[in-house]
């Protein structure tokens, strides 16, 4: 076994962090006070196009492609690169790299026809342009997907679509110009997983609007957020559909292995960070006549977040190994078993960061709160915890029945 990243990933990880640290982390906090300040805080302040210009001309852009699908790194070759981003919350789109484009990305470059590339991941791809994906429904508990009850229904050669969704990331950006959207075609079909259709629909179709934005726990995660979005009689051309009427399951399997390992990745930065403020916060403060960093227990502290980082990053690479190495079904315990991981342990090292900072931590002169709840989020988007460990469960469990048969 080769711990070593290959000589192409060392490359793009020594370009990525100096990008990081030079470009990106100086002015993170001036943009973020800026954004704060603006009249509307849903708008690209210009530092971020000038920012994509810079990244893509440096090769550091849309670095998270399959190798499958003309990309240049391998999931074990982007988990580095994705980990760095992951320490800055704007460094992702500053690479092209964000949530939820990237899968939506994957969706087309895996699934689009050649139209629908054009139109949509061309300009996506070049970030042009912005994506969601609408999947959960505020009706129906969304933690399974079978349950979705907004309508995709065939209507000659257009699509008729119905519903409500919610949480659907990235509707609040003003280049927000498509939405994956999942809708129930066949309600009576037998086969739970082939009664949804995906389809392309544009924001601007009429009948779609944007009902409220979201906020979680205060945050609204401005230009991107979270919508709760209607769609009223909308109607596309059923050559929006994509793949084909009731395979919507075939491409939320693919989407979300590769999404979802992604989030991974950035969580291991995001609890890299964390650390990194605590012990710089906790070795420049006294109290009690020593530095915080040596009252208490806090040096054992330090020494388990560097652990339990340790730990999740391994965990996160074999996943990303087995989805290079074996595909999304031979890396679906792995990314399950990572997706209810990375989380958690980045709760604890952040909490443990926010308490070496005292009551700073909560407040929004530092990052750690914000990283907390991004962190927190994760425990549920993408599928919640419970989810994942039931396929952790089901995977372990068939062992024993194929021994038993
Ligand atoms: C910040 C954020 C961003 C999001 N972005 C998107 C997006 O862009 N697009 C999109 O479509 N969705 C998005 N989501 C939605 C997310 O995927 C759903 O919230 C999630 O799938 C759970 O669905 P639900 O909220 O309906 O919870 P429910 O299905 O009502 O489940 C509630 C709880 O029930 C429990 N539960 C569920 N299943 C099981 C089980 N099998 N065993 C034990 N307990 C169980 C869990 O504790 C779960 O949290 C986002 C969510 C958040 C918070």
């Amino acid at each position: 076994m080769d711990f070593e990243h290959s000589a192409k990933a060392q490359d793009y990880i020594k370009r990525a962090a100096a990008f990081i640290a030079e470009e990106v982390e100086p002015i993170e906090e001036a943009y973020h006070r800026e954004l704060q300040a603006q009249p509307d805080r849903w708008v690209v302040l210009p530092i971020i196009e000038e920012l994509k210009a810079k990244a893509r001309a440096a090769g550091l852009w849309n670095l998270f492609r399959p190798v499958a699908h003309g990309g240049e790194l391998t999931n074990v070759e982007y988990a580095p690169i994705a980990e760095l981003t992951g320490r800055s919350l704007i460094a992702p789109e500053i690479f092209n790299c964000n949530a939820p484009d990237t899968g939506n990305m994957e969706v087309l470059l895996k699934y689009g026809t050649p139209e629908q590339q054009e139109q949509w991941l061309t300009p996506l791809l070049a970030g042009e342009i912005r994506s969601a994906f609408g999947m959960t429904e505020p009706g129906v508990a969304s933690s399974d997907a079978a349950n979705m009850a907004a309508t995709a229904v065939l209507d000659g050669d257009t699509v008729l679509i119905n519903g409500r969704k919610w949480w659907t990331t990235g509707i609040g950006h003003p280049n927000c110009k498509v939405i994956i959207f999942m809708g129930l075609t066949f309600p009576d079909s037998d086969n739970r997983h082939g009664k949804h259709t995906m389809v392309l629909v544009p924001t601007d179709a009429p009948g779609v609007k944007i009902e409220r934005m979201l906020t979680t726990m205060g945050y609204a995660d401005e230009p991107y957020g979270h919508g709760e979005v209607s769609f009223d009689n909308v109607r596309v051309p059923a050559s929006n559909i994509l793949v084909g009427p009731g395979r919507a399951f075939e491409i939320a399997q693919g989407r979300l292995g590769p999404g979802r390992i992604h989030h991974c990745m950035r969580l291991i930065g995001l609890a890299e960070k964390a650390l990194e403020l605590g012990i710089k916060r906790a070795t420049s403060r006294s109290a009690f006549g020593k530095p915080l960093i040596n009252l208490g227990g806090n040096r054992e502290r330090v020494a388990d977040a560097r652990i339990a980082i340790n730990q999740a990053r391994l965990l996160v690479l074999n996943a990303a190994w087995l989805l290079d190495t074996k595909g999304p079904f031979g890396a679906l315990s792995a990314v399950s078993e990572i997706k209810v991981v990375a989380p958690r342990m980045a709760l604890s090292v952040i909490d443990l960061a926010i308490q070496l900072h005292g009551g700073a931590g909560m407040s929004d002169d530092f990052p750690l709160a914000a990283a907390w709840v991004g962190a927190r989020t994760l425990r549920l988007a993408d599928g919640p915890d419970e989810v994942h460990q039931g396929v952790v469960a089901r995977l372990e469990l068939a062992k024993y029945k194929e021994k038993n048969a």
